[in-house]
């Protein structure tokens, strides 16, 4: 353990090292306020968590200069989507010739992580634990102060003056706090698997919706992640058949995988994201603010989750940056205002995306025999670029975008400065 993994008071604890936690330590820590990042495991290599790095998030690295970086990363770029509905293909999301960015970008999730630990551990006012977990807030005179630690070393308790909770979907100080989350269901569950790509292969990322199924190709250049819906709470039943049904299924979407069907080997190279779409009624309480996951878990539909998480972090470190650089107690207030900025934006993304569940992709899981159709007005509509950018528009750039207002300290010791981006 370092010198400052010893510490057992933080301005600012910050609970899990996902993209709303990593974010928001890289915002204060740069802006001069000193963070601990708390992470419960080792590394950011984890298994799938998605990799859809928008455009409001590539607006964010380039404001801290975090892009030249960001673009050296293994990616691909994905300027349109497309659906092919009943074997008919149909053009849906259209990033072309929006501005200032016209595309999103793929990028493995681990990778995007370990770039903001990176930049985050050039600043002394950085402080990453990994293998950290937080296993309860301390409380005092209705206040929260802190949490209490996990570690291979030791238990202890870290005091803080505030704690932000960013620890995702299955939050440990949301229950410790006793606040609630008010859940809309959903439809479906999604099975993630790859399978290898070949040249010959389509170059687009792209869903699939046939007779009782859907599926998405993420197009990673030498493997397709593979993302295939299924019915909620269907996946025991799927599991206890042969893995050969999820093949033949697969290539009858995607017949070009024909040959490949065997990379699916067993069942335990397939993953399930069991879909929940909540959100919180109060995303904080004295000396506590929860944000990201934690606060509102996304549907996966647009691929929104990151960046909703870093629009998050991004409208926290405006609110926080000053206060807490200025050893100013946070009031309540102060987070009941990030809260009302953030949850707009929020709502209206989860009502989308609860409509799409309920209209779209419930009516394709329950008729298994019928061919679906796209309606004539649609086809018609989507036929118009300016129709495509909508979608486009709302999933990649969000409905309030957020802006880096923190500056970057002048009193940073590792002689790099994160640019000051101030809009
Ligand atoms: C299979 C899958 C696919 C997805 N695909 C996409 C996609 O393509 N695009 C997209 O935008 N979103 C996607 N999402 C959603 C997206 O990953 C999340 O919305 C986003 O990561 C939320 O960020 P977060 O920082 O709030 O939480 P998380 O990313 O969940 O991060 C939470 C972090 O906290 C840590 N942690 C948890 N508990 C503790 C504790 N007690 N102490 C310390 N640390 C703790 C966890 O280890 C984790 O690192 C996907 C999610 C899954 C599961």
């Amino acid at each position: 353990m370092s010198a400052t993994q010893t510490q057992n008071h933080s301005r600012c604890c910050i609970v899990g090292g996902g993209p709303a936690g990593m974010m928001l330590g890289l915002l204060l820590a740069r802006a001069g306020v000193p963070v601990s990042v708390l992470e419960k495991h080792g590394d950011f290599l984890r298994d799938f968590r998605g990799d859809t790095v928008h455009p409001s998030t590539l607006a964010i690295l380039d404001e801290i200069g975090l892009r030249d970086r960001f673009d050296k990363l293994p990616q691909r770029r994905v300027d349109h989507l497309a659906g092919i509905v009943a074997g008919r293909e149909q053009q849906i999301v259209d990033f072309r010739g929006l501005k200032p960015y016209d595309y999103l970008a793929l990028v493995p999730q681990w990778d995007f992580l370990d770039m903001l630990a990176d930049a985050g551990r050039r600043l002394s006012t950085f402080d990453l634990r990994m293998q950290h977990a937080a296993t309860g807030l301390i409380e005092e005179g209705g206040r929260v102060v802190g949490v209490r630690v996990k570690s291979p070393q030791a238990d202890y308790e870290l005091r803080a003056d505030l704690v932000v909770a960013c620890d995702g979907r299955h939050s440990t100080l949301r229950d410790a706090a006793g606040l609630k989350a008010r859940e809309y269901g959903a439809p479906m569950d999604v099975l993630w698997f790859r399978m290898p790509r070949s040249e010959s292969d389509p170059q687009d990322t792209f869903g699939i919706v046939d007779r009782g199924h859907m599926m998405v190709m993420l197009n990673r250049d030498d493997y397709w992640q593979i993302a295939f819906l299924v019915p909620k709470g269907s996946d025991a039943a799927l599991r206890a058949r042969s893995i050969d049904a999820l093949r033949e299924t697969v290539v009858q979407l995607a017949p070009f995988l024909a040959d490949r069907r065997g990379a699916i080997e067993s069942w335990d190279k397939v993953s399930t994201l069991s879909v929940q779409v909540d959100r919180l009624e109060r995303w904080h309480k004295p000396g506590l603010l929860l944000i990201g996951d934690a606060a509102h878990a996304m549907s996966p539909i647009g691929g929104v989750g990151i960046n909703l998480a870093i629009q998050d972090a991004v409208a926290a470190a405006n609110a926080l940056a000053q206060p807490l650089r200025d050893g100013r107690a946070i009031d309540e207030s102060v987070l009941a205002a990030i809260q009302r900025r953030r949850e707009w934006p929020v709502k209206v993304v989860q009502r989308i995306q609860i409509a799409i569940q309920k209209r779209l992709i419930s009516r394709v899981l329950e008729t298994s025999g019928e061919a679906p159709r796209v309606p004539a007005l649609l086809r018609f509509l989507f036929r118009f670029r300016a129709i495509r950018h909508r979608p486009a528009r709302l999933f990649g750039y969000g409905l309030r975008q957020e802006h880096v207002h923190t500056p970057a300290s002048r009193s940073l010791d590792a002689g790099i400065c994160l640019h000051g981006a101030s809009h």
